[in-house]
């Protein structure tokens, strides 16, 4: 690379994306909370809205619990990553808060996402529901940005070991 064309210091590019590395991973983090956020809801409106055996699917108490465990996990994401956020905003190393914020809202997307598509039975499947381009979309979480076996190195080293 010619020198005027050098981004930052000779030999401190490492640095540098080590440390877009944790806006990227918390940017992943928020997309994938308002992704769960929208897929549910739309979810909830479906089983209100959808019968079958004389009465809406939401009133069987599998789909009620999953849906249930499902807001859990999104507060639990939301709780996680806008801690991560705020950190981040107020200039602490966050390392350790991005990548659990990372973590716990990739794979958890890609699950809650699956499940809602399930309970739109054949409708998920179908482009015009979205839901299958949303599942498309989310299997990148888990990848993209450093995996979650890269998240889990991380903090095993952060935690000492
Ligand atoms: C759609 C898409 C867009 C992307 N966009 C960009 C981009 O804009 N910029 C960019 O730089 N990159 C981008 N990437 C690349 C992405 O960051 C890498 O694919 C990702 O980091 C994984 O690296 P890899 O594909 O080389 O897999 P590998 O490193 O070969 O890993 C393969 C598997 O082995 C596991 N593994 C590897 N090492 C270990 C270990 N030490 N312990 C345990 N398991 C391990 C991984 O977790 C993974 O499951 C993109 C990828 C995709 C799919």
């Amino acid at each position: 690379v010619p020198e005027e064309n050098l981004l930052g210091q000779e030999n401190e590019g490492f640095k540098l994306i080590m440390a877009n590395f944790q806006w990227e991973r918390l940017l992943m983090a928020l997309g994938s909370v308002s992704a769960m956020q929208a897929v549910f809801d739309k979810t909830v409106e479906f089983v209100a809205e959808r019968t079958a055996f004389g009465r809406p699917i939401g009133k069987f108490q599998v789909l009620r619990h999953r849906l249930a465990d499902h807001a859990t996990t999104i507060h639990a994401g939301r709780t996680v990553t806008y801690d991560a956020l705020a950190r981040f905003a107020a200039g602490e190393d966050v390392t350790k808060e991005v990548t659990m914020a990372k973590l716990i809202t990739q794979r958890n997307a890609f699950d809650l996402i699956d499940d809602c598509l399930q309970m739109h039975g054949g409708a998920g499947y179908m482009v015009e529901y979205d839901l299958e381009r949303a599942a498309r979309d989310s299997r990148l979480g888990p990848i993209g940005g450093g995996t979650d076996e890269i998240m889990r190195e991380i903090l095993s080293k952060i935690i000492g070991l």
